[in-house]
């Protein structure tokens, strides 16, 4: 029987849970981790990340993780035969990481500033009382309830606590499967094909880790026979599968008065690519810097201060991924006019109409 009283319960054990973890601790908070499965297990990510990801993460780590250099995307408007329209820059724009040993990287970052993580510790209730939260968990040694005075729901788009805290599941949920090729590719360019509703499918090189072969789209979408047309249009032989959801569009709360979300859970992710690391762990920062568990209206300020960090570019995200919905003429002339060289950064969408894309393109001779 566990009688203390945490300053924080965080549910998840991904980048979220334990960058939050990690920074809290740091201010001398007292948290557990429950995370239930283990660490970075089972993969369902592409871990194609802006160079952003290294503000969060030391350089001896940085070596371990990536797998390859990413100058740019090629996008296919009609199907994956079509003609590319390419956006580069010249230099890298982003890494493609080994997504397991990121998380396994930020838990252990986690337990050395004091945190403890429990795997295989699934939890199963949240209660929120007047004066602390009542977590209900079940591990390997049956079922145990724990004290704290806030939780955490760093649990993924399937967030329990959401569901417990009544909280609103965020607006769309999207289904990604992934498989890999052995072939060994170093290239630098990423492929985006538009030949899903409403999102797309892709093809990663991931260095010494193969080809990386994913899609994602709506429910109303036989997302496994597409991807198989997918596979079947590249001739490759697909070794590994695996799956996951995305969530897309925050809810307008992912708080209560002693319980928050972060990350998936709160669908901090950008509308036209899916991918949540680096916002997920921008707002667990903004959440570890201002909540104080003894304060229960600090976690007013971490709903104002990640929407202020993200808001914005999540909602500029929403229009460019109507993009992918336009008629395919209409399509091709948008990135004609984009394509080239560019100054957009991938996490900040807003980018695409700031000075240093205007200068981008006035340099390439197609704005005067
Ligand atoms: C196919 C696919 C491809 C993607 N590619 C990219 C990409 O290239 N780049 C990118 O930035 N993002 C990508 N994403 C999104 C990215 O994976 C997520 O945004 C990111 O993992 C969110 O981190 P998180 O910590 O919020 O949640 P998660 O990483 O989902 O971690 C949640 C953790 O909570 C645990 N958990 C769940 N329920 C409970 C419970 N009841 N009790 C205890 N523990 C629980 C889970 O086991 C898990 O470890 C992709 C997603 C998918 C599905």
């Amino acid at each position: 029987m566990d009688d203390r009283m945490y300053d924080f319960v965080v549910v998840g054990a991904g980048p979220a849970g334990s960058h939050f973890a990690h920074k809290s601790a740091e201010l001398g908070n007292e948290i557990i981790v429950l995370e239930g499965g283990k660490i970075g297990a089972p993969l369902s990510c592409s871990g194609h990340v802006s160079l952003d990801l290294w503000e969060y993460i030391s350089d001896k780590n940085k070596s371990k993780l990536i797998q390859n250099e990413i100058f740019g995307a090629r996008f296919h408007v009609k199907g994956v035969d079509g003609k590319a329209h390419t956006f580069y820059k010249n230099e890298p724009i982003s890494n493609v990481i080994d997504r397991i040993e990121l998380d396994r990287c930020l838990a252990k970052m986690a337990i050395d500033s004091g945190v403890e993580i429990k795997e295989r510790h699934t939890v199963i209730g949240v209660k929120e009382l007047k004066e602390k939260v009542v977590v209900k968990v079940r591990g390997p040694s049956g079922k145990e309830e724990l004290d704290t005075k806030m939780v955490v729901g760093c649990d993924g788009p399937n967030s329990r606590v959401r569901r417990s805290l009544k909280l609103q599941e965020p607006k769309e949920l999207l289904h990604g499967i992934l498989g890999f090729d052995s072939t060994v590719d170093f290239g630098n360019f990423v492929d985006v094909y538009l030949n899903v509703p409403r999102f797309f499918s892709w093809r990663i090189p991931r260095g010494n880790a193969g080809v990386e072969y994913g899609i994602a789209g709506g429910a109303d979408i036989d997302i496994i026979g597409e991807f198989e047309k997918l596979i079947d249009s590249q001739s490759v032989q697909i070794e590994n599968r695996c799956s996951g959801m995305i969530p897309i569009g925050p809810p307008t709360s992912v708080s209560t008065k002693r319980g928050f979300l972060i990350g998936d859970a709160a669908g901090q992710t950008k509308p036209f690519t899916g991918g949540g690391i680096v916002y997920g762990l921008i707002a667990s920062e903004c959440a570890a810097n201002v909540v104080n568990s003894d304060r229960t209206e600090t976690i007013g300020i971490y709903e104002q201060n990640w929407r202020k960090r993200i808001g914005r570019e999540i909602e500029m995200g929403k229009w460019i991924r109507k993009g992918y919905s336009l008629p395919q003429t209409v399509q091709s002339m948008g990135l004609r006019f984009f394509s080239g060289e560019i100054g957009v950064h991938m996490d900040r969408p807003t980018s695409l109409f700031s000075r240093e894309q205007f200068e981008v393109m006035k340099s390439s001779r197609k704005v005067k």
